[in-house]
């Protein structure tokens, strides 16, 4: 592929098919262009909405190569997806984030270190492999400390927080000899996160940061505007653009940074749209998703200024119940995933809440 706009009725191949898949498909459509995603689940959220889905495990090679001759190009929405299915899929179509954006955020110790070499700052960290090297580590960063798997976790999975060095060991039980890292404890204000764009020519655009709250080390709400200096505001938009021009990106990113009284420090970036920035589809013109699409395109990036105050509700596991009720609220606007069962702690859908904006 060149680097000439693909044209409407292109087809975008997009790996996994969850609701980030399903709301870029939708994104997508809306600009006459076909999504076919591969997603090994029978039924998933992203299928309902796609032209085509290939229900094929990442390991079926058949699979992979008839995916990626009937599609433009490859884009992701998750990070976890196997490398040899990646070099595949790479030797017939561009992949969009790029493969290096993607082996950075697979683990936390190269996301660390590559952030470290930007010049920004991260929580104190060390990596642990086993009993004697967390010794090591908590020596160096003092409890109350997480220790994190490097690779795979999500939503708060993966972690065990040690607040005394004597619970060093249940710690390194819980994560069942996975290599780790150690993080020292960050005492922040507040969570934020910026989503952040760039195109095919290095042009960057990024939406305002929202503020995030989580509850059990899930999302819970973004409320844009965050309550936080304009400055505060300005380093967050400019250390985004740093990352992703460091990455030479192409696609939508997001950034997690806390807010503490000596500065921002970055907690990890996500290669993909991102649930902190689902208010952009009430809060702007142009939406994450649409953002996403045209910068993976190679169509100009879109206005992504905010327009209206925004307050971003994830309706999860037994939320659905509310539906009905939310359903019936003046200014919310409601997104259900298509999932048939709420099992606890799962992302069904979510709200935003539109208010006037305030300066
Ligand atoms: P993560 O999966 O690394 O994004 O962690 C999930 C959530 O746990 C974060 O959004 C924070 O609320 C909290 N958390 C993670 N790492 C730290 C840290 N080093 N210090 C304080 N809180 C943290």
């Amino acid at each position: 592929m060149s680097d000439a706009p693909l044209a409407p009725g292109s087809t975008i191949g997009i790996l996994g098919g969850g609701q980030l898949g399903r709301m870029l498909a939708l994104a997508a459509a809306r600009l006459g262009l076909r999504c076919h995603v591969f997603e090994p689940a029978a039924d998933c959220p992203a299928a309902h909405v796609c032209a085509r889905h290939t229900a094929a495990s990442y390991d079926d090679s058949a699979a992979l190569e008839a995916f990626a001759a009937g599609v433009d190009v490859i884009t992701y929405e998750f990070e976890n997806i196997p490398v040899p299915a990646l070099d595949a899929l790479e030797a017939m179509r561009p992949i969009r984030p790029n493969r290096r954006a993607l082996a950075i955020s697979q683990d936390r110790l190269e996301e660390k270190r590559f952030l470290q070499g930007l010049g920004l700052t991260v929580a104190p960290f060390a990596p642990v492999e086993d009993a004697s090297s967390l010794k090591a580590a908590l020596a160096r960063i003092a409890p109350p400390a997480i220790l994190k798997t490097r690779r795979l976790g999500y939503d708060g999975k993966g972690q065990a927080r040690i607040m005394a060095a004597n619970e060093a060991g249940t710690a390194l039980a819980a994560l069942a000899g996975a290599p780790a890292i150690l993080e020292g404890f960050v005492d922040f204000t507040c969570e934020i996160s910026v989503i952040a764009a760039r195109g095919t020519g290095g042009e960057v655009a990024c939406f305002d940061p929202g503020e995030n709250r989580h509850e059990g080390g899930i999302l819970r709400h973004t409320t844009v505007p965050a309550a936080i200096p304009a400055t505060v505001q300005t380093d967050a938009v400019l250390l985004a653009g740093r990352i992703l021009n460091a990455l030479d990106y192409v696609g939508v990113m997001g950034v997690e940074l806390f807010v503490t009284a000596q500065g921002l420090l970055v907690n990890e970036i996500a290669p993909r749209v991102h649930n902190s920035g689902h208010w952009t589809q009430s809060g702007c013109a142009v939406d994450q998703f649409e953002q996403h699409i045209r910068a993976i395109a190679g169509w100009p990036l879109g206005d992504g200024r905010r327009h209206t105050d925004v307050e971003m509700e994830n309706l999860i596991g037994d939320d659905v119940t509310r539906v009905p009720q939310i359903a019936r609220e003046s200014g919310a606007s409601l997104h259900l995933y298509g999932k048939a069962e709420a099992r606890p702690g799962r992302k069904m859908g979510h709200v935003n809440r539109v208010r006037a904006r305030t300066p």
